[in-house]
């Protein structure tokens, strides 16, 4: 039986074939005052190849900062293989065009093969109009008010053609459209989510991803009104991590996360709610504060969370709000009998059994998966 994941320097994460980096840990759109946490972003490296999920602010240079992007000028992203984004929330996305325009001088040369990004697809209504209001809102962009991730990219590389233009013909930069290629997640056609109904229907996780090195399924999670909301189950050789997304307390969730080794969790500080919304503070809004609680799992629901779902190491992460003092998020073990840790940002996870310490194992075999696990050391330690 391998050892439950816990957090470890670079150095010793490398060792394992499968290892999780956080990013960012910081949920929500607001630049948190006092707050050492970027916004939310992972990264999942197998075999050498890197899996990033979700493009919240400042993933770039925390990537750079982390010891995983490959060092050197106009190199970092040269094996990343798949971009995978939970939802459509900008505190998800917002570094997403980021990804897009800076991947030629970052390392979009070096890569063997287009960068898969995989996302929700079109919502196909607007979401019902919370509380009472005088005037609707005027519909933005009533052409297509909900586009999926393939017409969202579709309109970033649009909005900025006169950098793309410039760079392809005065620098003869490669044509974007061959670095990457974006796919809108198509539901079962069994799963019968509804927008504006029902948004995470029981179901079982189905396929988003595949190569030789891991296996990505995904599941409709309970963020309300925003749909679909995705969390992401990666199965390697060496084990499983799962990332829930942003989610209100969920039995897909649960579904998903069954036995799986770290479960990456979203949490929100109800005090902190409260004090904006609940009873006693200035604008008390019953409605709104329960509207927000659903979409997401406070301190004393994500243990229960993760114990309901079997999995051996719990980290926090999706942090609302980002400046919530560490001790707090710690209560998050409550109900939970496996490993627990909160998350911070640029954490390391090695997942499975680690290949010997070359430094002390000489005479032995080193299990060097494609090679790739030795030459991060080095990178590493630069
Ligand atoms: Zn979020
Ligand atoms: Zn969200």
């Amino acid at each position: 039986m391998t050892s439950a994941p816990r957090p470890m320097a670079l150095e010793e994460a490398a060792r394992h074939g499968t290892r999780v980096t956080l990013l960012g840990t910081a949920g929500g759109p607001p630049w948190w005052e006092n707050s050492e946490r970027s916004g939310i972003s992972t990264l999942i490296t197998v075999n050498g190849a890197q899996y990033l999920i979700d493009c919240g602010e400042g993933w770039g240079p925390m990537f750079r900062r982390s010891g995983t992007s490959t060092p050197g000028f106009e190199h970092g992203i040269d094996h990343l293989r798949a971009v995978f984004l939970t939802h459509h929330h900008s505190d998800h996305t917002v570094d997403y065009p980021n990804l897009l325009l800076l991947a030629w001088h970052n390392g979009s040369k070096g890569l063997k093969r287009p960068v898969q990004i995989v996302g929700p697809g079109d919502r196909t209504v607007l979401p019902p109009i919370f509380g009472e209001r005088q005037h609707e809102p005027e519909v933005f962009h009533p052409d297509s008010p909900t586009p999926g991730i393939e017409e969202s990219t579709h309109r970033l590389l649009q909005a900025y053609a006169t950098d793309i233009n410039d760079r392809m013909r005065d620098n003869a930069k490669q044509d974007l459209r061959e670095i990457f290629e974006v796919h809108d997640i198509e539901l079962p056609g069994t799963t019968g989510g509804d927008p504006n109904g029902d948004p995470s229907p029981a179901m079982e996780p189905f396929e988003v991803y595949a190569d030789e090195n891991v296996r990505v399924t995904a599941i409709l999670v309970d963020h309300r009104p925003v749909f679909p909301a995705f969390a992401f189950r990666f199965d390697t050789a060496d084990g499983s991590v799962v990332i829930s997304g942003d989610t209100g307390v969920c039995e897909n969730l649960v579904t998903l996360a069954r036995g799986a080794d770290l479960l990456l969790h979203e949490c929100i500080d109800l005090d902190w709610v409260s004090s904006l919304m609940g009873p006693g503070s200035p604008r008390p809004d019953p409605y709104l504060m329960q509207h927000m609680l659903a979409a997401h799992t406070s301190i004393d629901q994500v243990g229960p969370q993760a114990q309901r779902a079997g999995v051996r190491t719990l980290v926090l992460t999706h942090l609302v709000p980002g400046n919530t003092p560490r001790q707090k998020w710690a209560q998050g073990r409550a109900g939970f009998s496996g490993d627990f840790y909160v998350g911070e940002d640029l954490m390391h996870f090695g997942i499975g059994v680690p290949a010997p310490d070359p430094l002390h194992d000489d005479d032995d075999p080193v299990r060097t998966p494609a090679g790739m696990g030795r030459e991060l050391v080095g990178d590493g330690r630069r």
